[in-house]
């Protein structure tokens, strides 16, 4: 009797609280299900290539390939998820953040969120890779990062004559914002060839957008049970499986079993599975008010109120 009582008070105080609402200017996400995106961030994709080498110059769809990834890995939605291991399973966030295109460019034109430059490094001018974020080297110059993620597509193994020296590079928040994105390599890019043979599933970038948010390798900076990534859900870790292609779960080290199947870790895509609830908890911290990536977050906001929805 007395459950049944405190239901009937409940449900009075929700309506109570549902007729109050009208007069609040609520933010539309507050309105969606529960597994809506709470933000949807326009990237840009500044694809360098060389002409002659048709391979340096990926398709749309290619990159279109990279977008789809991207929104399944942050929404827990790539249908590996299953491997993860039980005692993680509770651990799995869906990270409620998805990716499109950039419809419109920083000028207000129309856009397809795809640069293409024919791009011939300037030798001597920059220093090796940095010469991709600025036009007058022979790359093309950020639109702002404060309203797009910027992502710089390239072929490194032709600039630096020898295999892959890295697969991408990301700007931690606070980064100036000339520099503030991304760079991949053409071969981690999406799931359409030409890929690296470790970089087959186009997760390269949802972990470099890890970084970009502020998420660290699971083993810190330093490795060693010393140093920690920061957040509390993932296990302390010796390291980030670098030099581990095929972990094998259980793994332990610092005492504790590896979350090595984490996006953060660094073992091949077909390792990378998950994020944690915890970087879930980081990562909009930095999208939150005060937060250094907050104004994607009022970007997203703003348009959907325009929107109507
Ligand atoms: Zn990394
Ligand atoms: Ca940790």
């Amino acid at each position: 009797m007395w459950h049944k009582l405190s239901a009937l008070f409940l449900l009075l105080l929700v309506s109570a609280c549902g007729s109050d609402s009208t007069s609040i200017d609520t933010p539309p996400s507050s309105e969606q299900p529960k597994d809506s995106p709470q933000v949807i961030i326009p990237v840009v994709f500044h694809i360098l290539y060389r002409e002659g080498f048709p391979e340096t110059n990926p398709s749309d769809s290619k990159i279109q390939s990279q977008i789809t990834v991207l929104n399944e890995m942050f929404r827990g939605k790539n249908s590996d998820i299953t491997d993860v291991p039980e005692i993680f399973v509770p651990l799995i966030a869906d990270m409620q953040i998805e990716f499109t295109l950039a419809k419109v460019d920083p000028d207000g034109n129309a856009s397809t969120g795809i640069t293409r430059t024919n791009s011939m490094p300037v030798p001597g001018e920059t220093v090796a890779y940095e010469y991709v974020y600025y036009t007058n080297s022979g790359g093309k110059d950020a639109w702002p990062s404060d309203q797009y993620l910027n992502v710089w597509v390239n072929d490194m193994r032709d600039f630096f004559g020898g295999p892959l020296p890295f697969a991408g590079r990301a700007a931690f928040p606070g980064e100036e914002p000339s520099r503030d994105g991304i760079l991949l390599a053409t071969t981690a890019l999406g799931t359409e060839p030409p890929l690296d043979d470790r970089l087959l599933l186009g997760r390269t970038l949802a972990h470099e957008i890890g970084h970009w948010f502020g998420l660290y390798h699971l083993g810190g900076i330093e490795g060693g049970c010393e140093d920690d990534d920061g957040i509390s859900d993932t296990p302390l870790s010796a390291h980030s499986y670098e030099m581990v292609f095929n972990p094998e779960h259980p793994s332990s080290s610092c005492g504790s079993v590896d979350m090595f199947m984490n996006v953060m870790a660094l073992t091949h895509d077909s390792f990378l599975l998950m994020f944690s609830e915890g970087q879930k908890e980081a990562v909009w911290t930095v999208l939150a008010e005060n937060g250094e990536r907050h104004s994607l977050l009022q970007g997203y906001q703003q348009q959907s109120r325009n929107l109507g929805n």
